[in-house]
């Protein structure tokens, strides 16, 4: 069973069309495809998908997800900000995930750039990167309230730009009690391989001791590319799967049209 389950297009950041996409990942051989583009952020709107843009996409989803119909299945799902809109449309699933720190009426994007994250520890949080490390994890105990979310989006993706302390005991210590929180509510975490394929870190989201500790709790995992390109689909699965197993998992969730499976890793 090959297939990704967290895919961007033109329509919000990606590169290529739903089309283009499915076409590449037909010619490798996949057996399932979740397209997931970002639901509207309207105080952040470069990267995502307008109401507009967000109902051509699901237009052009679910006339894919009728031309492979036999060959291979397709899903119409969405990426869920915490602070964001839902999408106009009735997604099969959802990814739910949190790209910022909200601050008042101010949001610090973890994901944009490393002096933008910088910049915003130094406004909001004293120059502490724990502040705000702190800060970001206490928001998960929201995110399982968004609408369809079913698997948790690049958990510690506040670490992208390297500049949190991820040995400090205390980043640990509020990473882990987030995490902890999520557990027993039916979720699947991700190990999301998009920064390995867009060149800003060599290993997948999360770190080991997060996932070891999802797998204590007896959660399961999704192996994400978080594709932006034809070339992120599926991309270091080899890899994410190796850390998986390392981490004590035996097997990943795959989705299908009738709902998800667990399969070998
Ligand atoms: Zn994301
Ligand atoms: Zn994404």
């Amino acid at each position: 069973m090959i297939g990704d389950f967290h895919v961007h297009t033109c329509y919000c950041d990606g590169e290529a069309t739903p089309r283009q996409m499915a076409e590449a990942a037909s010619a490798r051989g996949f057996t399932a495809l979740g397209f997931t583009g970002h639901a509207f952020t309207p105080f952040d709107p470069g990267y995502c998908m307008s109401p507009e843009a967000a109902a051509a996409y699901a237009a052009e989803v679910r006339a894919l997800v009728a031309e492979y119909a036999g060959r291979m299945d397709i899903l119409l799902g969405a990426e869920l900000d915490l602070f964001g809109e839902n999408v106009p449309f009735r997604p099969d699933y959802a990814v739910g995930s949190i790209h910022y720190v909200r601050v008042g009426e101010d949001y610090v994007s973890v994901d944009d750039t490393r002096p933008l994250l910088q910049e915003g520890i130094g406004r909001h949080f004293g120059g502490d990167p724990l502040a705000l490390a702190r800060a970001y994890f206490r928001q998960y105990e929201k995110l399982p309230d968004l609408p369809g979310v079913r698997i948790i989006g690049h958990f510690d993706l506040l670490t992208k730009f390297g500049l949190i302390d991820e040995e400090d005991p205390r980043y640990r210590a509020a990473a882990l009690e987030a995490l902890e929180g999520l557990a027993g509510r039916d979720l699947l975490l991700e190990i999301n391989t998009g920064a390995m394929s867009r060149g800003y870190r060599a290993v997948p989201y999360p770190a080991p001791f997060l996932l070891r500790r999802w797998h204590e709790l007896g959660e399961e995992i999704i192996l994400s590319g978080d594709a932006h390109s034809p070339q992120g689909l599926a991309c270091a699965f080899d890899e994410a799967a190796a850390l998986a197993r390392d981490c004590g998992f035996q097997d990943r969730a795959f989705l299908t049209r009738e709902g998800y499976v667990m399969t070998d890793l």
